[in-house]
């Protein structure tokens, strides 16, 4: 890496990166293990508070494909198996997360994120903020601040990584209604040691004892009917009065002051361009209910540099890589507003309040978990009537390319891999009534026998192959 002479006529770098949270940490050191020159600008200094602190089960699998698992384990995060769940049916119930989440500080998280990335090569200005940006046909003219003066950068891509800021331009889509969270960090004897989600009857609660002894309580209420002008302190006090976060504690002390953010779910209408992407919550920012806000900032960033690189490198697939980039988002959004609505649901049941209806509304059930066990090898199989094989876009190792795919109702959207093999030339191959094992071994010459194994029971599981119930077929092959 070479450093960035800021007084120099013109300081040029390929790909700037705006925002260090885990969606443009992530981008960044990805996009610099594939061999770019990349600049990552962030506005505050390091570590700074940041909501967001319960991390869902699929983070740190995720972060493994940077390299950033181990320094994150390394600086110790606590584990969360159990969760107090008060929601819908009244009771108390604690649920017992088999797959544990992590709760961490995430000053500290983005801070570890920030240096792994560093380490990789990347470029750091820090802080320095983002003021001004112009797209001409060579790339982009950026405006950063950068201790009191202004500093002009050109990039040849950027990517809008700024989380709910979204600084670079607008185009955002929130359907539904709008949602304010007010919060707070206390200090005290017996408040919550364990993670709590509460339903209240205009609002819902969210607990979060923090490995620093302090815990974060937050109150999520409608925007749009939130009273304005009060103070959003004495709003806080008056909800946690009908919540059971604090009822234990007696000596409840605040840590900092009460603050309120907008947490409405919203989709960008513009998340990518031929110079530009938009990544984590600039591009698609969910529902905090499911707290796998960080996990999608991720997913996102991952998807987001493969799309990268494809622009900067293949420009002639710009096509394939815009439509799979939108496409994907556009998937998720709706996959998870019909989650949370129908969570939402299970509370508007037993009550006429607009805000819990409101939140309801197009409420999908989620997807059944695949169907169980998976059959014996010695099953006969045959495809589903259902399956359709379509040429989509698709994330190609490190780039995005045309593929045949599957589509199957127990698939979330076109699939062209399972397990980094091709699947469509596989299903090519079935003929009605055979079993996993002969699949596998007629697959062997292409990919090693276990391997085959798990795809044709993954494909069972999905419903891309069903079992024989034609007698005539079934009788076929017992001749
Ligand atoms: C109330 C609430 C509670 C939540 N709780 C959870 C939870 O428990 N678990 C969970 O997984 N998710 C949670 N989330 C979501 C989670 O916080 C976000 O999904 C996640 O932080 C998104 O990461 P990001 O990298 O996209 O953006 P961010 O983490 O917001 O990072 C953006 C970065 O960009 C920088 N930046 C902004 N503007 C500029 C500029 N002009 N120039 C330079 N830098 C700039 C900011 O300083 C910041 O560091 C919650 C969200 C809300 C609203």
């Amino acid at each position: 890496m070479t450093a960035l002479d800021l007084h120099a006529a013109s300081p040029e770098t390929s790909v700037a990166v705006i925002g260090a949270g885990p969606a443009g940490c992530t981008l960044a050191a990805r996009l610099a293990q594939l061999g770019h020159d990349v600049t990552l600008i962030e506005r505050s200094t390091f570590p700074r508070p940041h909501l967001g602190e319960s991390l869902s089960p699929g983070v740190l699998p995720l972060l493994a494909s940077t390299g950033a698992r181990a320094a994150i384990e390394a600086a110790g995060v606590r584990r969360v198996s159990t969760v107090d769940v008060r929601w819908g049916r009244g009771a108390e119930q604690r649920h017992d997360v088999s797959a544990a989440g992590r709760i961490v500080d995430r000053g500290q998280l983005d801070h570890l994120l920030l240096e792994h990335a560093r380490s990789l090569g990347v470029r750091v200005l820090q802080p320095a903020r983002l003021v001004a940006q112009h797209a001409d046909p060579h790339g982009w003219q950026l405006g950063l601040e950068v201790g009191g003066r202004r500093v002009a950068l050109r990039a040849r891509f950027v990517a809008d990584a700024t989380g709910r800021a979204r600084n670079l331009g607008s185009g955002r889509h929130t359907p539904g209604c709008r949602t304010l969270a007010v919060y707070a960090y206390w200090r005290g004897r017996g408040l919550p040691a364990r993670p709590c989600i509460e339903a209240g009857a205009d609002a819902w609660y969210w607990g979060v004892p923090l490995p620093d002894g302090t815990c974060n309580t937050l109150a999520f209420v409608d925007l749009d009917r939130a009273s304005r002008g009060r103070p959003v302190a004495e709003r806080l006090r008056e909800l946690l009065q009908s919540s059971v976060l604090l009822a234990g504690c007696r000596d409840a002390t605040l840590v900092g002051p009460v603050r309120a953010v907008e947490a409405t779910p919203s989709l960008s209408s513009a998340c990518v361009t031929a110079t530009s992407i938009r990544v984590g919550d600039a591009a698609l920012a969910i529902d905090p209910l499911s707290s796998t806000g960080v996990q999608k900032a991720i997913q996102t960033a991952l998807a987001g540099a493969i799309v990268v690189n494809t622009l900067v490198r293949r420009p002639e697939r710009h096509d394939a890589a815009m439509r799979f980039y939108q496409e994907m988002l556009g998937r998720a959004f709706a996959q998870h507003r019909g989650w949370a609505a129908w969570h939402y649901r299970e509370v508007a049941a037993g009550t006429p309040s607009r805000f819990w209806q409101d939140r309801a509304a197009g409420a999908r059930e989620p997807d059944p978990p695949p169907a169980g066990d998976a059959p014996g090898i010695d099953v006969p199989l045959a495809l589903s009537p259902h399956l359709e094989i379509v040429v989509e876009p698709c994330l190609d190792d490190e780039f995005v390319s045309w593929n045949p795919a599957v589509r199957h109702p127990g698939l979330d959207g076109p699939v062209a891999f399972v397990g980094g093999v091709k699947v469509a030339p596989l299903l090519g191959r079935v003929r009605p009534g055979m079993t996993p094992l002969e699949m596998a071994q007629d697959w062997s010459r292409t990919v090693p026998l276990p391997l085959g194994l798990s795809i044709s029971r993954w494909l069972v599981t999905r419903g891309v192959l069903v079992p024989v119930t034609d007698p005539s077929e079934r009788a076929r092959r017992d001749r």
